[in-house]
């Protein structure tokens, strides 16, 4: 009797086919070719900052969440509504880190770092996630840059170093037409005074909801409402700048002569207060041309040491968006056209000649010298012609004829001539082509 085939229905067999994954919403793959920009700017990165002598620091992605809602604050849009958290199985609270500021800070007093010479000019780059709605410019998982200067005085020379960083960092990424907004949001003795003058204010104005729950918890943040109800009304606000005590004045006036000293120009902005709690005195942000997204953004947080439980600590720094700077930075000219150290290709043909190409690849390796290869299954034909595309100047090409001779061929890929050299000479006859 012949075998009876059932058909699967349709539907069913749809069902059989798993759906392809995608990476979660907001949160990207860096691919190849992603890499090559990249790397440059990191590259400036480490440059800039080892210029102007910060260290590297690389702390854990997890925290405990704690960490944040003492540090940054527990009535801003990071720790409310931002924060990626989870449980662990013996019960401990981590968020993946949000900002890279407190879990410095953590450290540095974890690590009794107050005993090395102050200040402690340290810089990280890495991996930051923020529950945010994602947009350009704008997702759930993103790259910080940091320079943070930390412990010694409350000096504001160290205020102007972390803008003068980043200033030379985004000049020298080619990001054009930058504007640094500045401002001072006073300290413990004078900010009072200007709360009090902003409730004032705000009260007597038709204000969003989510300001009439701030205003008396945080009303400094109602200057960072993008509201259209709110924008408005912000225009009016009191500026904190007439309610600094002599000390904050004369802090900000010194940052203001540094920065002119070395030409970095700045415009004032009193209503530029950033929206974490552990800010104090200097606050800035750092815009292009034609985008209302920051760049970078910074200050002085000299309270933040003693709101996680440390001695108090003078500190100032700053945190750069990568992916906004490699965003605003790619059609520049100086990112188009990449040099390539040329590579030479091995092409092999058939099986016996794998092994002895991977010694010989191993061969160019010893003496730093770059190859290419396709020790795969691809024709000579195919294998050619990725040479030609990846411009090789130099294919050597090993056929089993060559392999049981011990010899190969090297051809020149500019003029297709060909020429059968001894194993044991590649090496040195590619080096000497390469070099002529
Ligand atoms: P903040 O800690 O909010 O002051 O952010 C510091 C810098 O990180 C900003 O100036 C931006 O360049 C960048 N940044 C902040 N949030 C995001 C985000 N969701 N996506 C990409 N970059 C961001």
């Amino acid at each position: 009797m012949p075998a009876i085939k059932k058909e699967i229905p349709k539907k069913d067999k749809e069902a059989v086919k798993p759906e392809l994954f995608q990476s979660p919403k907001g949160m990207h793959d860096i691919l190849p070719a992603e890499w090559i920009l990249r790397d440059k700017v990191y590259k400036v990165a480490k440059e800039i900052a080892e210029f102007y002598n910060f260290s590297k620091i690389e702390t854990p992605i997890l925290e405990n969440v704690e960490l944040f809602v003492r540090g940054v604050g527990e009535v801003t849009d990071i720790v409310e509504k931002e924060m990626f958290t989870l449980r662990t199985k013996g019960g401990d609270k981590l968020a993946l880190r949000p900002e890279i500021t407190a879990p410095v800070m953590r450290s540095y007093l974890q690590h009794g770092s107050h005993k090395l010479p102050q200040p402690l000019k340290l810089y990280y780059l890495g991996p930051v996630f923020r529950h945010e709605k994602p947009q350009a410019g704008r997702y759930r998982q993103f790259t910080q840059l940091g320079f943070e200067i930390v412990g010694g005085e409350s000096d504001p020379l160290y205020d102007a170093q972390s803008i003068i960083a980043t200033y030379r960092f985004l000049e020298e990424v080619k990001v054009k037409n930058m504007t640094v907004q500045i401002n001072s949001i006073g300290c413990r003795v004078c900010r009072p005074n200007y709360r009090r003058r902003l409730v004032e204010y705000y009260k007597k104005q038709k204000i969003c909801k989510d300001c009439a729950n701030r205003l008396d918890k945080n009303p400094l943040r109602l200057l960072d409402c993008k509201n259209e109800i709110c924008a408005p009304v912000k225009i009016g606000a009191p500026s904190i700048l007439d309610s600094l005590c002599s000390a904050c004045k004369a802090h900000f006036k010194e940052v203001l002569e540094f920065l002119d000293e070395v030409g970095i120009p700045y415009s004032l902005n009193s209503h530029l207060v950033r929206g974490l709690d552990y800010y104090n005195r200097t606050v800035f942000e750092i815009f292009t041309e034609g985008s209302d997204l920051a760049l970078a953004s910074g200050g002085r947080y000299d309270y933040l040491a003693e709101m996680l439980g440390g001695r108090a600590t003078p500190a100032t720094g700053v945190a750069v968006g990568m992916e906004r700077i490699i965003e605003t930075v790619r059609a520049d000219t100086a990112y188009q056209n990449h040099r390539f150290r040329p590579k030479v290709f091995l092409i092999h043909v058939g099986e016996v000649t794998k092994k002895k190409g991977l010694a010989l690849i191993e061969e160019f390796r010893r003496e730093n010298m770059p190859i290419l290869e396709a020790l795969g299954k691809d024709s000579l034909s195919a294998q050619l012609e990725r040479a030609a595309k990846m411009k090789s100047p130099i294919a050597l090409i090993f056929g089993q004829k060559e392999a049981y001779e011990e010899s190969i061929i090297i051809r020149d890929m500019e003029n297709g001539v060909q020429e059968s050299v001894p194993l044991s000479k590649v090496v040195e006859e590619v080096k000497r082509r390469l070099k002529a």
